[in-house]
Formats: structure tokens, sequence, C-alpha cells
């Protein structure tokens, strides 16, 4: 595809979390993969001010046009891209479900069927490391090895997907998961979760029917 329309694919995308409730001010970012490397959003730059122009080319060894500053956080957008073949858009924010079960440092586990949606029993949370570290890029790709999402400790979340739509898409399962994690959390911990058995079952059951055919829930 064009870069002006991935460009504008990736503004539209930022805008869509905003609308969601998923953004913390500029905190999320957004990639397509690109050529050898990856379109990004620019540092710093509001959303609503984004103009196909500001999205950044970094290329797989990270280099850019020194014009222009991709987002801090594009370290672990290529380790994505690095460690998942099937991935060919990242999402990332702060959104605040997320970021409270990231604090606690726990993964969410199998409190609902639809974690499957990240493709196992579980969502990771990655431990903490600096934000724009080669090291929290590091944990990054450990997280998504398995997993196409995972939550960063003290930190947030990272979404991929085969593109924005679903990558976005799931990010926004991931917050509502995390919602409903915080929610029973509150009532009781230990917090009863499905099986591995019934989760197997799901997951099987997703690769037929779920995001393979786009982002409507099975
Ligand atoms: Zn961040």
């Amino acid at each position: 595809m064009e870069r002006n329309t991935l460009a504008r694919q990736i503004i539209n995308t930022c805008l869509e979390m905003t609308i969601l409730g998923l953004n913390q001010g500029t905190a999320g970012n957004v990639s397509v993969r690109y050529q050898e490397g990856m379109l990004i959003t620019p540092s710093g730059i509001p959303y609503e001010k984004l103009t196909e122009s500001h999205i950044v080319y970094v290329d797989a060894e990270g280099n850019h046009d020194k014009t222009q500053l991709p987002s801090s956080e594009w370290r672990f957008h290529l380790a994505a891209y690095h460690t998942r073949s099937d991935t060919h858009a990242v999402v990332h924010n702060h959104a605040i479900h997320c970021a409270a079960v990231s604090i606690l440092n726990r993964p969410i586990p199998a409190i609902h069927y639809m974690v499957a949606a990240a493709g196992g029993n579980s969502i990771p949370c990655a431990p903490y490391a600096t934000f724009g570290t080669s090291e929290l890029s590091e944990h990054v790709a450990v997280a998504l090895k398995h997993r196409k999402a995972t939550l960063l400790q003290h930190h947030g979340l990272i979404a991929c997907g085969e593109n924005l739509e679903k990558a976005l898409w799931l990010a926004h399962e991931v917050e509502v998961l995390a919602q409903l994690y915080l929610c029973t959390l509150a009532i009781t911990d230990p917090v009863p979760v499905l099986d591995d058995e019934e989760m197997a079952v799901v997951l099987e059951k997703f690769k037929t029917y779920g995001l393979q055919c786009g982002p409507a829930q099975p």
C-alpha cells in the first residue's frame, strides 16, 4: 500500500484510540510494517494535529530521517515486527485498566473466553524497564513470542495485528478484559478462571471462526 495511505490509516487509528477512551494524552503510539521497517507516529505531536507528513519511516536497524523524530517507543514496535512475522500493525497505549493491572504486575488469566483473542490462555505482563530502552524491547520480544498482546509492567499495553483494524480491536478487547479483571479482584482474589481444557477448545474455535475473517467476535 502507498505510504500516504498507510500514514492516513495510522492517524485515523490514533483518533479512534481517543474515541475508544484508550489514550492518555499523547502517550499512545501506532505503527505499520512498511518496506524493510515501519511507519510510526512521531514524538510529541497531538493526534488532532497529525498530518501524513508527520508519520516517520524507521528502517529495520532503527535509522530514520534526522529531521523527523519517531515516537520514543519505536524500539519495541520494531521488536514486535522482528518477533512476529504475522504482525503488520502495532498499537501501544497507557489505557487505564491495562496500566492498573500492569502496576499489580500480574498477567490477565483466563477470566473470560475472550482472553484467547491474544492467542493463549493468559495475557502476559512484560517486566519493567525504562521506556524507550533496548532492555524494554527485549522484554517485549519475549512476551510477544507466543501472544499477540502483552501488558508492560508499570506502563501500559501493546497489541499486534495483521492490520491496524485488528491491532486496535485487540487493544480495546484487552482493555475490557483488564477492567473485568479489576472488577472481580475487588471482590475476590484469587479470581476463578477457565481451565486449560476449556481454553484449548476456545483457542481452537478462534482459529476457524475468530480473527481470521475480521474483527467481529466469534
Ligand atoms: Zn508508553
